[in-house]
């Protein structure tokens, strides 16, 4: 279906069936442990970069221009904004339908089964094994984000509106990509002003719940706790008021 907007035509896409469920999930039920979404936008950016590093090696002068790989985090704690930005290899079109919510990840069903497979088990549990649950299972649920492979849509536990815009490297054309995880995502050509010279920028809209992950001390505990081995630097932008 595609539908006019005030200047670009959107299009609007509903999610593949498997993806709706997993975002219910883990937007319901499943995940205490909500900042393990920051460590997989991260590591997607930095595998971003490391795709450039690696594409530019048989297309010379794909990486030209933008400088050295990095990852830059903006905090706009009034208008209650995390942004992640890398400068890595971008997504077309065709790659932000594809990655972030048509095709079903091969991992995705696996993952949902995993995860139901243990909540029975978990609710006739005795004592002592609830006792030692909480801990346990926020960090199989952290581990099997990424290695199921669905660690991008882990940004719906804290966000109630994302938007990625994407330029990928070595093309003039810009797509934004947005979505409240809630079964659809819209999807339209981008000003190439209001995106990323080269990569891919995703703002997250924080709930009024989450909002802490705008502000400077938790970004800076989260990303020490678990990015410190990430091999691009990460700086951290404060949006001054
Ligand atoms: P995984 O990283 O395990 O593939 P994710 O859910 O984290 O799973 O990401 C899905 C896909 O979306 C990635 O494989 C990649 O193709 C794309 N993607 C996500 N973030 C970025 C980014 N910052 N730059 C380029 N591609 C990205
Ligand atoms: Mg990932």
């Amino acid at each position: 279906m595609t539908t006019a907007t005030a200047e670009k035509p959107s299009e609007h896409h509903s999610f593949e069936a498997d993806v709706s469920r997993l975002l219910h999930m883990m937007v319901h039920s499943v995940y205490s442990d909500k900042d393990v979404f920051l460590r997989e936008l991260i590591s997607n950016a930095a595998d971003a970069c490391e795709k450039l590093r690696y594409e530019a090696t048989t297309t010379p002068g794909l990486a030209a221009g933008e400088g050295e790989a990095r990852i830059a985090l903006t905090l706009d704690e009034e208008g209650r904004r995390l942004t992640v930005e890398d400068n890595g290899i971008g997504m077309s079109r065709a790659e932000l339908i594809d990655a972030l919510g048509t095709i079903a990840r091969s991992g995705t069903r696996a993952f949902m089964e995993r995860l139901q497979a243990g909540k029975p088990a978990r609710d006739a549990s005795s004592d002592e094994e609830k006792e030692s649950e909480g801990g346990k299972a926020e960090g199989d649920s952290a581990q099997l984000i990424g290695q199921f492979g669905v660690g991008f849509y882990s940004c719906f536990m804290v966000a109630s509106h994302v938007d990625v815009v994407s330029r990928r490297a070595g093309t003039d054309e810009a797509w934004i990509w947005s979505s409240d995880g809630k079964g659809s995502f819209d999807i339209r050509a981008a000003d190439l002003a209001e995106a990323p010279a080269r990569g891919t920028r995703i703002t997250l809209h924080l709930m009024d719940e989450a909002k802490t992950y705008a502000s400077r001390f938790t970004v800076e505990r989260i990303v020490k706790a678990q990015s410190g081995h990430v091999p691009v630097p990460i700086d951290l932008i404060e949006k001054p008021d």
